[in-house]
């Protein structure tokens, strides 16, 4: 086992990561930027060292400044978490050659998944059903017409590097396509330093449904059920849970067994997740798997008892995987994502000074956070301040508990999206399970907010 983890992130997650070294007797290395001095994170761990400026690719992105950190500390493993990071597969490679164990799948892996397009390609000749589209990336505008020939409308156009919900264009017609192709492009270009795009079908109300893993280096997989996270808005996801409403016992084993199939098909080792969408008929298509501990992993934790993170470091340290292999949830875990945004005016960025901050408790609650009364959110990194994850024996009971922890949980001096939660936990789709990835587009009306 290491004895000395540095991790490489900051917020919630760095605060988390913190926790599972802990519990196993390693100590602890937190980095940070000039903004995030006061951090939680860099309270809670044993030691702390100042990378950079306040901008991530000056301080979480800066390879340089981090690893040097890592060997004048003499730390023997790094927690990439998610975001900065966490799937770039020059930072594992890095960490390969300087002799520190990176707590994720190998450089290679990462290289395989990162590249959407390509990924496709391989999960399809693994025998996993993908979203119909392009075979690779498409150039230009009559590529793409010529595809669209085959497929019809609607179609949706996606960064081969993309992520977090950006470079994606949803196309009805003939006309759409120059400008949406154009769009996409620069989007990817600019987000992600690669313009490449790829072409699916765009499926009509899927639910997003994505399969938690483990992998050992010995190349066991565990799968540790479903998350549905269907609850989106621009993409980006912001209720999740499990197990999922539209997935039974039957469809749960078939997801999990397509998963491994995914991850053994890349050589895959450590946490990962497989990401699908299932139509109304219950097909599931493959479409992309992210390589790294993900926000909502919580939940999954809460429905199987496993600590994710602490799996992560054991299998890093060359541990035996040591979970069964395919695991049925226990009860129902649903969690909220409270960001520092203004849900009544179109989710605009709420950084700023908490002057008041108590979160809930009590029976089957869980609040992951880094922030505190008296903390400033500051405006350079994501906006997640703390998640909200409640369990019950039933989804009922997951939910009245959430809906009661929301009610108490009290932050003032920023605007945040509990409203919007409160809202969606009281929609009678969302209370049936009719939840499609148009969710909040189709049945949420943001402008009567309660906020
Ligand atoms: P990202 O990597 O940016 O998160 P994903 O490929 O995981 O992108 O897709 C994010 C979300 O976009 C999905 O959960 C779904 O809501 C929507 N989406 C992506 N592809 C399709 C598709 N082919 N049809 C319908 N919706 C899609």
């Amino acid at each position: 086992m290491f004895s000395k983890v540095l991790i490489a992130n900051r917020g919630e997650i760095a605060v988390r990561i913190i926790r599972a070294c802990r519990e196993l007797g390693l100590s602890t290395v937190a980095v940070y930027s000039e903004a995030d001095r006061g951090s939680l994170h860099v309270r809670l761990a044993d030691e702390a060292f100042c990378i950079g400026p306040a901008p991530a690719r000056d301080s979480y992105l800066n390879i340089p400044s981090i690893i040097s950190t890592a060997e004048l500390l003499g730390v023997d493993a790094i927690h990439p978490g998610y975001g900065f990071l966490a799937e770039n597969p020059h930072f594992a490679e890095v960490c390969r050659d300087c002799g520190i164990s990176f707590i994720g799948p190998s450089p290679e892996a990462i290289q395989k998944m990162g590249n959407k397009s390509t990924a496709r390609e391989m999960v399809r000749k693994a025998g996993v059903a993908i979203v119909p589209g392009s075979d690779g990336p498409v150039r230009d505008e009559a590529a793409a017409a010529g595809i669209a020939r085959n497929l019809g409308y609607p179609l949706i156009i996606k960064a081969a590097g993309g992520g977090g919900g950006r470079g994606m264009r949803v196309v009805h017609n003939r006309d759409d396509l120059r400008r949406a192709m154009t769009e996409a492009r620069a989007e990817a270009e600019a987000a992600f330093g690669n313009g490449e795009v790829y072409v699916e079908k765009y499926l009509e109300e899927p639910r997003h449904v994505e399969v938690q893993i483990l992998a050992d280096a010995r190349g066991t997989v565990a799968t540790l059920g479903e998350r549905d996270c269907s609850v989106q808005r621009r993409h980006q996801k912001l209720i999740e849970e499990s197990p999922s409403l539209g997935v039974g016992p039957k469809l749960r084993r078939a997801l999990s067994r397509a998963a491994a199939r995914v991850a053994e098909a890349a050589g895959y080792t450590n946490a990962g997740t497989v990401e699908f969408l299932v139509d109304h008929a219950e097909r599931f298509y493959f479409v992309e798997m992210n390589t790294r501990i993900q926000v909502e992993h919580g939940v999954t934790e809460m429905v199987t008892g496993i600590d994710i993170v602490k799996e992560q470091i054991r299998i890093a340290a060359g541990e035996r995987l040591a979970v069964p292999r395919e695991m049925e949830p226990r009860g129902h875990a649903i969690e909220c994502r409270v960001n520092a945004e203004d849900p009544a005016r179109d989710f605009l960025p709420s950084p700023g000074t908490i002057v008041a901050f108590v979160p809930p408790g009590g029976p089957g609650i869980r609040v992951d956070t880094h922030v505190f009364a008296g903390y400033t959110v500051p405006p350079h990194y994501d906006s997640l301040i703390a998640k909200v994850i409640a369990w019950g024996q039933d989804r009922e009971e997951a939910i009245a508990r959430m809906q009661r922890a929301l009610r108490e949980f009290e932050i003032a001096g920023i605007q945040t999206t509990i409203p919007f939660h409160q809202d969606a936990l009281e929609n009678a789709f969302f209370r049936r399970g009719e939840v499609y990835v148009n969710f909040v587009q189709r049945r949420m009306d943001l402008t009567v907010l309660h906020v």
